[in-house]
């Protein structure tokens, strides 16, 4: 079996309104480019990666060059041939690595009749359970619903996740507003879910003390982690000395090099592994296999997924024995989805790994052309930008906090 093709497709799905973080927004939608590898007995074997465009599209179809007549079940031999850790200092290609991989994997999967966990040691649990990953929210430009900016609106939209998809944990995500109010919104949600379990990340813009006056508030909670509240290992290092809350980073150990680090001078208690940041399920897998060795928690990041790369993340959390957390994702936030049968369900919370050969997805391919003349029309967003505050920027330690009275409605085009 071989590599005959590989083909990208970038869209852009709407979401149930503009989600705010700590560097901006993502303003209403979110840019994924699907990527088909397709063999030469027929079988296609789906990827996806974040971002996109003409340049996510163009790097695709270089690759060809590269893995046309290449077996796809020579993974090990891929990963050297187009994202070689020392010929990455000029032109890093993890993430293209991670789309290809998933493709490779729901091939193989395909071709053995058997689904991708089965590929990589095998499911210890058939449902993986998700946390509700509260965002600050602007309301939908188009309805003007679904804003959550007071501490009401944000108790009430994680009743109605709650209600809706059956979460116990919940992840607030923070770093917009000061941490003052974000703490008071933090306690707030520990008030109302007094059985549920907690966690907060303001995406590592806090000084150290800060992070630090913050961690020992709330210490008193149920709190799984305190994620990212510093950037940078030593301002986590200085945190977790007097903090007790366990501290979890998708941004400072994200390869192995900075996982060997951690281990060597610990920063960092929970490591948030992500299929696309790590360079493929198998690369997760590995990372997960040295947490265990060495008892650090494992957790799952979600960079934003659409139903592709939320099944990597699914067969993922079927393999790894020290998954102890529920998975993060923004899946429930988008409208639709371009795999057959549309959105995936949730029950109780959790999200049943698929059974199907391979990653057990199928495109819909009339979502695929639908979302991909949406996204030609609309053209990429600046993740980094505030659409409320055009030209702001936060700076680390950051200052410049977005005031939770302002009640103005975002203009976006759609
Ligand atoms: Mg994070």
């Amino acid at each position: 079996m071989r590599i005959s093709d590989i083909r990208a497709t970038t869209v852009t799905v709407p979401l149930e309104a503009p989600l705010r973080h700590a560097n901006g927004c993502h303003w209403g939608r979110f840019v994924r480019t699907i990527v088909e590898v397709e063999t030469d007995n027929g079988l296609i074997g789906l990827g996806e990666m974040g971002g996109g465009g003409e340049s996510a599209e163009a790097v695709f179809r270089a690759m060809k060059q590269y893995l046309i007549g290449h077996d796809p079940a020579r993974r090990e031999e891929m990963r050297f041939l187009i994202a070689n850790p020392t010929a990455s200092l000029y032109n890093n290609r993890t993430q293209v690595l991670a789309a290809l991989e998933f493709a490779c994997l729901d091939i193989l999967g395909q071709a053995w009749g058997v689904p991708v966990c089965d590929i990589l040691g095998g499911r210890l649990r058939d449902r993986v359970p998700f946390a509700s990953y509260c965002f600050f929210r602007y309301p939908d430009p188009r309805t003007g619903s679904g804003e959550v900016r007071t501490i009401e609106q944000l108790v009430e939209h994680t009743c109605e996740l709650k209600r809706r998809f059956g979460f116990t944990t919940h992840k607030l995500k923070g770093g917009v507003f000061h941490p003052d109010y974000e703490l008071e919104a933090y306690r707030a949600l520990a008030d109302a879910f007094p059985e549920d379990r907690l966690r907060f990340d303001p995406n590592g813009v806090w000084s150290t003390e800060q992070a630090i006056r913050f961690g020992q508030a709330i210490e008193n909670l149920r709190n799984d982690y305190l994620e990212d509240p510093v950037f940078g290992m030593n301002g986590m290092r200085r945190t977790r000395e007097k903090v007790r809350v366990p501290l979890a980073t998708n941004t400072v150990v994200v390869n192995f090099e900075q996982l060997a680090v951690n281990v060597l001078n610990t920063a960092v208690d929970v490591i948030l592994l992500d299929t696309t940041f790590w360079g493929g399920i198998q690369a997760c897998v590995k990372a997960a296999g040295i947490c265990e060795t060495f008892q650090l928690g494992v957790a799952v990041h979600s960079s934003g997924e659409l139903g592709i790369q939320l099944a990597t993340m699914l067969h993922l959390g079927a393999v790894i024995p020290n998954l102890s957390f529920a998975v993060d994702a923004h899946y429930h936030h988008l409208t639709d989805d371009v795999i057959q049968g549309g959105l995936m369900s949730y029950k109780n919370g959790t999200i049943g790994v698929p059974n199907g050969p391979g990653l057990g997805v199928k495109l819909d391919r009339e979502k695929l052309g639908q979302y991909n003349e949406l996204y030609r029309r609309l053209g990429n967003y600046p993740y980094d930008q505030d659409p409320a505050r055009p030209g702001w920027t936060p700076i680390i330690p950051n200052d410049r906090w977005a005031d939770p009275k302002d009640d103005r409605r975002v203009e976006i085009p759609y």
